[in-house]
């Protein structure tokens, strides 16, 4: 199946299946804003949880809090993003589409990268077993050519960026030829900064009200509690602050289904270090989060990372964590070394001193800070994306089965009786009111048995309990596996920690 074909029954089954529905559909709905039904609600908590889970949880040198999404307006001065949270944004004048016109360059740039990809595969299958990737990249003529052309690019599109210099963007976008993918055509406007940032008024007097934005990440919340956080639960450095919510941004392009949306929720945490030691703690946090990810079961050919060439102007060092989602490899987590640029501009603007006193070596100091930064909604479609297949099965038949990792699925096990009769309905019954106080359940009746199997599978439910004639006379049931779909009998007083087991994440 083609990727876009493969996101296109993707998107339409999770709104079938109660997972994601478009904002406001009666009203024709609310561009990159979404809703979650029944069953998304449920994976989205269960990533969250076990997002919480193993940052807070499991580790003795992190807690968690929970900031307001109004925050001071000075804030956003401080953290730079009332000047430079921005994207340049450019339209095309016959088809009225607007693209982030760096993106329309990095686009282009990953043109020249496939045709790179494409001579050094070309290569392997010519010279077999004694390929040398190394060898051929830095010296076939081809490839040194758009590897150069490569260079020029990036180094305009970011010196351009840098300088805040769009006539210079605008000008790459006219050199390279760009055309706008939906009209075919060159006739571009200028292109122009556009602030990302919500804003709102705060106080019920036009005059009085203040100017407020909605936060834009979570992360400042983390920043200007630092210190509350730091004394009452007296930590120690090396330590971290971990925070999940919503943030919002005015998007300019967001097209992509749950991948890009103006309102959207962010798993932070933020790890205060010596200066100096920072980059130490972030190959460590590179490490753990990506052994976070491949904890779930999700292969490991799924992720890369990318480290970043141009580094914000309050990073030092800077990966993303990416996904293969059905239209390529995508950022799904970025993981920041923002030395001690925030901290410091907090404490210039408010004036108040953010140090913190280190008793091992009777110094004060600005802490530096490594982040780790994960979209829940990034990672719910990461998570959807990998689960959803379509199988033909030994019988002929078909069956669409999310294969979603059992500890995330929205429903744990279904509580079948056979027929809905004979005393078997009374029976399951009993099964589920013991059992959905530890996991989440459905109990169905209606329909044929493989009807109700189906209907399981298509949500990713992990196991599926069936209630037949024998279970009246032994107290056995079957439990059947969703993904090799074998059944197996065990006794009902078993059931809890067979389900238990199944459900529990690997050690990470
Ligand atoms: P992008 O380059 O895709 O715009 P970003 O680099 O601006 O992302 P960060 O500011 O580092 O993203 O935010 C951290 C994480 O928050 C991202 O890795 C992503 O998972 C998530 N995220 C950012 N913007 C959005 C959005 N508009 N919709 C959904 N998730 C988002």
């Amino acid at each position: 199946m083609k990727q876009e074909e493969y996101f296109k029954k993707l998107t339409a089954h999770a709104k079938e299946y109660g997972f994601v529905f478009q904002s406001s559909e009666i009203y024709d709905g609310l561009s990159a804003v979404y809703d979650y039904g029944q069953n998304g609600v449920e994976l989205k908590n269960n990533i969250r949880n076990y997002w919480w889970k193993a940052m807070v949880q499991l580790q003795e040198n992190i807690v968690g809090i929970d900031a307001a999404i109004f925050m001071h307006p000075t804030i956003w001065k401080a953290s730079g993003h009332v000047d430079a949270f921005n994207d340049p944004l450019i339209d095309n004048k016959d088809s009225k589409k607007r693209y982030r016109a760096d993106v329309l360059v990095e686009d282009y740039l990953a043109k020249i990268e496939d045709k790179i990809n494409k001579e050094v595969e070309r290569a392997r299958k010519r010279f077999g077993e004694s390929f040398d990737e190394q060898q051929f990249v830095t010296t076939n003529a081809r490839v040194l050519e758009y590897t150069a052309q490569s260079k020029e690019i990036r180094n305009r599109l970011y010196a351009g960026m840098d300088a805040n210099d769009m006539v210079s963007i605008k000008e790459l976008i006219e050199d390279l030829g760009i055309v706008c993918p939906v009209s075919g055509t060159r006739n571009w406007t200028d292109v122009r900064q556009f602030n990302l940032m919500f804003s709102t008024k705060m106080g019920s007097v036009s005059e009085g009200a203040s100017e407020l934005y909605l936060r834009p990440e979570t992360a400042q919340g983390i920043f200007v509690n630092y210190l509350n956080v730091q004394k009452t639960a007296r930590m120690k450095i090396p330590f971290g602050i971990a925070q999940t919510g919503k943030a919002f941004r005015n998007e300019i392009v967001a097209r992509q289904f749950i991948f890009r949306m103006r309102e959207f929720e962010q798993m932070e945490m933020q790890f205060f270090v010596r200066p100096g030691e920072e980059l130490k703690w972030f190959a460590y946090w590179k490490e753990e989060r990506m052994k976070w990810h491949l904890s779930m079961g999700i292969p490991p050919e799924k992720f890369r990372f990318h480290d970043h060439e141009k580094l914000s102007h309050y990073a030092n060092a800077a990966t993303d964590i990416e996904f293969e989602f059905p239209f390529g490899f995508k950022e799904l987590e970025g993981i920041h070394s923002r030395t001690d640029f925030d901290l410091e501009a907090h404490q210039k603007f408010s004036g108040k001193k953010l140090h913190y006193f280190d008793a091992e070596l009777n110094q004060s100091y600005i802490p530096y800070v490594v982040e780790t930064s994960i979209g829940l909604d990034r990672m719910f479609l990461a998570v959807l994306s990998y689960a959803y297949r379509e199988e033909k099965l030994a019988d002929g038949s078909e069956r669409v089965v999310l294969m979603i990792p059992p500890m995330l699925a929205p429903v744990k096990a279904a509580i079948l009786p056979l027929v809905a009769k004979d005393g078997l309905p009374e029976k399951a019954r009993e099964i589920m009111d013991t059992l959905k106080y530890d996991f989440n359940c459905q109990y169905e009746e209606k329909d044929s048995i493989g009807r109700r199997y189906r209907r399981q599978d298509a949500i990713g439910t992990p196991y599926c309990i069936t209630v037949d004639h024998q279970s009246l006379e032994d107290n056995t049931v079957t439990i059947r596996d969703r993904d090799s779909m074998n059944q197996e009998r065990i006794t009902i007083d078993k059931l809890t920690m067979a389900i238990a087991q199944k459900i529990r994440p690997q050690r990470i």
